[in-house]
Formats: C-alpha cells, sequence, structure tokens
C-alpha cells in the first residue's frame, strides 16, 4: 500500500479552476453514480429530510437526486462555474450571498431552498457555518484532495457529522506509479487511519 510519487503531488486550486474553464472535466457523470443508487439505503437507512453533505461538489447530479427525494443538500467547491453550471443544467433558480464567516466566499441557494452551495475551499468551513451531517457522499472528493491534506480533510468532515450519520466513501485501485492522478490512490489502511 506504498502511494509512491502521489505522496508529494500538488494540485493547486488555479489548476482545478482551469479545468472547469477549459471543460476538462472528466470527472463528471452526467448519468449520476451508480454507487449511489446501489448504496442508497445504506446511506439514508430508512430515514427521511436527511442533511446531506457534498464535499467537493462539482456538478454532481447527485445533489439533484438528493434534493428531489426531500433530502437537504449541502455542497462545497472552489469553482464558481461549476455551480452555476449545475444550477444552469436542471433550470434551477438561485440566489446568491456572501458568507459573513469567510472572507471571499459565497452561497448559492436553491430558490426552493433544499440545496446550499458553497464556493470557497473545504478547508474554510466549520460546523459553526454548515452545520453537522446525517449523511456525506463523497465521491471525487477524497480522492482529489492532495495526499498531504488528508488527514486535515478527514478531520474536518469527523467533526461535520452527526451521531448516526453514514458517510459513503467511493475510491479507485490502481498501481499509483503508473498514474499521477487525480484521481489519487488512497489505500484501505490509510482510509482506516484516517476515519478510524
Ligand atoms: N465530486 C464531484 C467533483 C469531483 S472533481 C463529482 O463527483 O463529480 C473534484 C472537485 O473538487 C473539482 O470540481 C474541484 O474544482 C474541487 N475542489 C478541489 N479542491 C477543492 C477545495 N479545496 N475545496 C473545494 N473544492 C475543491
Amino acid at each position: 500500500s506504498d502511494i509512491g510519487a502521489q505522496k508529494d503531488r500538488v494540485v493547486t486550486e488555479e489548476e482545478w479552476l482551469r479545468k472547469w474553464e477549459m471543460n476538462n472535466i472528466g470527472f463528471h457523470k452526467e448519468q449520476g453514480h451508480p454507487l449511489l443508487q446501489k448504496y442508497l439505503d445504506v446511506l439514508l437507512n430508512g430515514r427521511s429530510g436527511l442533511r446531506i453533505f457534498f464535499p467537493l461538489c462539482g456538478k454532481a447530479v447527485e445533489m439533484k437526486w438528493l434534493a428531489d427525494m426531500g433530502h437537504s443538500v449541502v455542497g462545497v467547491e472552489v469553482s464558481e462555474q461549476a455551480l452555476k453550471e449545475f444550477f444552469a443544467e436542471h433550470s434551477l433558480p438561485y440566489c446568491e450571498e456572501p458568507v459573513p464567516e469567510i472572507s471571499g466566499a459565497k452561497k448559492l441557494q436553491s430558490t426552493s431552498g433544499n440545496i446550499s452551495l458553497y464556493c470557497c475551499s473545504i478547508y474554510d468551513l466549520s460546523s459553526s457555518i454548515v452545520g453537522k451531517f446525517d449523511g456525506v457522499w463523497d465521491r471525487g472528493a477524497l480522492v482529489a484532495v492532495n495526499p498531504r491534506d488528508r488527514q486535515s480533510y478527514a478531520s474536518l468532515m469527523i467533526t461535520l457529522m452527526e451521531k448516526n450519520s453514514s458517510y459513503l466513501l467511493v475510491t479507485v485501485s490502481y498501481d499509483p506509479n503508473k498514474h499521477k492522478g487525480p484521481p489519487f490512490y488512497v489505500p484501505e489502511s490509510e482510509i482506516k487511519s484516517l476515519f478510524g
């Protein structure tokens, strides 16, 4: 479970913004992720009206799915373009407001109120700003975080979780010496030590 050369790799926020500008977003799944459908029951566990968090959300269509099921969705994403594309592609009206606790951050909220997307770095969030969540959909998030930041990412995620919450995590398995990522390879042993 050696992560090889990936351990020192850094993708900057500017690089992510550029990927969105260049439409270099091969990670986006137009049809949504089959693993969320498959494990939806594990995430919901029979509960309704949950607060679900989408870290590093991009324009994930699964946010619309869960909102349509009556849950309340919160996402965070550095690219404002991604968030605007999300609302536009689902024809959802939204309004924008500043986030007083985070300089330069904005919150884009669907007019219906059940989808709130923060445009800022996830490292700027805390439970005093976004509250705690009953469920997390982590796809393209832990695996997109720079390897050196995994510990702070995981610690933050733990502080955002309600006691009886469920966390669905999607990772990818491949030889980290053959591709530079992202998505990065996160060994199972590391996931265990990050989340306990
Ligand atoms: N989860 C989404 C997007 C995956 S790609 C999906 O499944 O489609 C990773 C996303 O994280 C990109 O959109 C990138 O712009 C965003 N991102 C990268 N670093 C971030 C950070 N520190 N805070 C918030 N968003 C970030």
